[in-house]
């Protein structure tokens, strides 16, 4: 049966009448969908983004938003095998799906979760530490970070559908900017049946997600300062779209993810024998068959101590042997087809072309048999592994990327030699480095972090946990310098505010403080009647300070506490030792001992609202005491985050130890659970 798939524009599906391409098996040759965008008003969906979807999104706090995307992620997984049935039409295997199903749901429920342990639930997040700037305090600066008023246009490559769109859209909702999607053309359809099960779920608000399938029309002729693309394809296509002008007349933000000759290196303590060498043959083979090698991160050169390539050749030989190509959906095929039939002529056309330079010395450019399947119906290749014994004197390997199960074996001389090769890729978004020896691996990171976005270091002690060479995750940094496209997703935090505009602000701590909903040295410090332990969190008001009464150290508490924790540093028990130390007058307090007394002064005892202390943060000692110092606390309100609505949430106070001078003796943020 074909699929007609639908455009999802301005909370309506729309299908096209005209203008319609095929979507072909990658399996059998059949027709799998027929797509379009004709008719669609690309400025009037721009439009909606951003004055329905967005404007929707940024009524909702992080947190809102951070949970509406964990309940996208559990709507997929309930309905995930609607996807998968989809899938195989596509070339994946079931193995290849999984990543991309599954893989994408994953990378949603973590951005998620970080989110809302890492971020406030707020709209404005605050980026680093105040600032101060006037010598009396009373100006200072904050930089934050706001949402973006536009819409988010992503575009995507073919080899990943879902995760592939999920990836960029979790960052993008969480950062309160609404998405208009547009697949690659193939396997659009899964992109079309995930959309359609995300707007099913009834979790976004209107205009939070729309969707494109086929081209774009004159969508880029209406962008402007306030909207994000990100891109994910060739960098041809990259360059062209980044090069609209209207794209550089408004300053566009674009963020590009494109080719890359990614590199793994057998480091030279690696040979025949050891753990790391099985590890590097046992990696190589699984990249370039993985998805049938179409991974954005997949090994394309593959870099070998010179001493050791015809070990590894035969070893990698031996395992791209047992590779069985063929229809993802029969029993025993390890490795699917390629996307399209498009894709099979261009890594063919590739494959020559590095075959004009490198020994092709596993696999067969043009033929394969497939099991299951006809090889003349679909976009079947075998692994090909190329030997190219004289790097330096090559360019096309170090050029040209084959986006299918295709790798190039090469010598190198030394760690150097290895550095300067892997660079050749003039920008690359995945290395990786076999090696038991940590200077070795430092050597690599010196010489070749900056050419690359991600570095996998494989040893045997993290071999069994480690998540490989080429699988971006959503808490590290996806993206690569120069030829990769320069751009930065995932990451964590990180990727939610490329959504996000950074803004310096300035002004008195009483009105930054107001704006960031945070105590800011400076800024108000009212107290009442009420001791802020007998308030509930909700009660809790930010900058609220409790003034305690003074406590003077005696030198018998001194002792005293020395001689019950043990601790008889010379600094509180020789006055003559202690008084040789530059850092203090004789013998002092104990810093415990002050964090002790401060919580004695502080602290309301009775059952109440504060139910767990649970650390502290940024802790000081800024001057001595000695016995005889009076001091006196001040405990402030200083932010607060909500951990389980309904139950607790965290207190973020304050503290300042202050003299009889009123000189600062010890500053700290005290953490604390908070019933609601
Ligand atoms: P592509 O031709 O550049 O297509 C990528 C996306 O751009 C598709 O959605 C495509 O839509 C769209 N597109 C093409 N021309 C466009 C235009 N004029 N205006 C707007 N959109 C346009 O790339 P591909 O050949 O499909 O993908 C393979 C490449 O992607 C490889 O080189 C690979 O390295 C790269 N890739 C990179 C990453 C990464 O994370 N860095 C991941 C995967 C793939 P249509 O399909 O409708 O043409």
């Amino acid at each position: 049966m074909t699929l007609m798939l639908k455009n999802y524009a301005r909370d309506q599906w729309f299908e096209a009448g005209s203008g319609l391409s095929d979507i072909i098996s990658a399996v059998d040759g059949s027709v799998v969908a027929r797509t379009g965008t004709d008719g669609l008003d690309f400025a009037a969906m721009l439009h909606h983004a951003r004055d329905v979807g967005s404007a929707n999104l940024r009524k909702m706090t992080i947190h809102e938003r951070a949970n509406m995307v964990k309940g996208l992620a559990g709507a997929i997984m309930e309905r995930k095998e609607e996807l998968y049935a989809l899938s195989t039409a596509t070339g994946a295997t079931r193995g290849d799906s999984w990543i991309d199903i599954e893989g994408g749901a994953g990378t949603l429920f973590t951005m998620s979760s970080k989110a809302r342990r890492e971020l406030p639930d707020d709209v404005i997040l605050t980026d680093g530490d105040f600032e101060p700037i006037g010598r009396k305090g009373t100006f200072i600066g904050q930089h934050v970070y706001t949402s973006l008023q536009g819409a988010a246009v992503h575009i995507n490559a073919f080899n990943f559908p879902v995760w592939g769109m999920l990836e960029k859209l979790g960052p993008t909702l969480i950062g309160g900017v609404a998405a208009i999607v547009k697949p690659a053309t193939q396997g659009a359809q899964l992109a079309e049946a995930c959309v359609r099960i995300m707007i099913e779920s009834g979790l976004l608000p209107e205009g939070a997600l729309q969707l494109i399938v086929g081209n774009v029309g004159d969508l880029f002729d209406h962008l402007t300062c306030q909207d994000v693309v990100s891109f994910t394809g060739s960098a041809a296509t990259a360059a062209k779209l980044k090069n609209h002008p209207v794209v550089m007349r408004e300053s566009v933000r674009f963020v590009a993810e494109q080719d890359s000759l990614n590199a793994s290196i057998l480091g030279p303590d690696s040979g025949p024998g050891t753990e790391e060498f099985d590890l590097f043959v046992k990696e190589v083979a699984r990249e370039m068959t993985t998805k049938a090698g179409q991974k954005c991160t997949a090994i394309r050169r593959t870099l070998v101590p010179a001493a050791f390539l015809d070990d590894v050749q035969e070893a990698i030989k031996a395992r791209l042997a047992k590779v069985v190509v063929g229809d993802p959906a029969a029993e025993g095929v390890t490795m699917g087809a390629l996307a399209s039939l498009r894709q099979l002529h261009d890594v063919r056309d590739k494959a020559r072309e590095i075959a004009t330079e490198a020994q092709l010395v596993f696999g067969d450019i043009d033929t394969v048999e497939p099991l299951g399947a006809e090889a003349a119906k679909g976009a079947f290749i075998s692994p090909l592994l190329f030997r190219l014994d004289d790097p330096w004197s090559a360019k096309v390997v170090h050029d040209v990327e084959a986006f299918g199960p295709v790798s190039t074996l090469m010598p190198y001389k030394d760690v150097e030699d290895a550095i300067a090769l892997a660079n050749r890729g003039m920008g690359s978004l995945a290395l990786s480095v076999f090696t038991y020896d940590p200077a070795i691996a430092r050597r690599f990171i010196l010489g070749a972090a900056a050419f690359h976005g991600r570095i996998v270091l494989i040893d045997r002690d993290c071999a069994r946990e480690s998540t490989g060479h080429g699988s971006p995750l959503p808490m590290l940094i996806h993206g690569g310098p120069g030829r990769a496209g320069g751009g930065e997703e995932m990451g964590g935090v990180r990727g939610i505010k490329h959504y996000m505009q950074r803004s310096a602000l300035q002004g008195s701590p009483r009105t930054l403080s107001a704006i960031v909903n945070k105590w800011l040295p400076g800024a108000p410090q009212p107290s009442g009647a009420v001791h802020p332990f007998r308030m509930t969190f909700g009660e809790l008001e930010i900058g609220y300070t409790l003034f305690t009464a003074p406590r003077t150290i005696t030198l018998e508490d001194i002792e005293h506490f020395a001689h019950f924790t043990g601790d008889t540093f010379y600094a509180h028990m020789d006055e003559e030792a202690a008084a040789a130390n530059p850092f203090f007058p004789g013998r002092v307090a104990h810093g415990y001992l002050i964090l002790s007394f401060a919580a004695g002064l502080f602290v309301d005892p009775a059952p109440g609202p504060v139910l767990a202390n649970y650390g502290l943060e940024n802790l000081r000692f800024l001057k001595p005491a000695p016995a005889g110092t009076a001091i006196k606390v001040a405990l402030t309100v200083k932010s607060k985050a909500m951990r389980k609505p309904g139950e607790y949430g965290e207190v973020k106070w304050a503290v300042t130890v202050t003299d009889q001078d009123g000189e600062v003796v010890a500053t700290y943020d005290l953490l604390t659970m908070n019933a609601v």
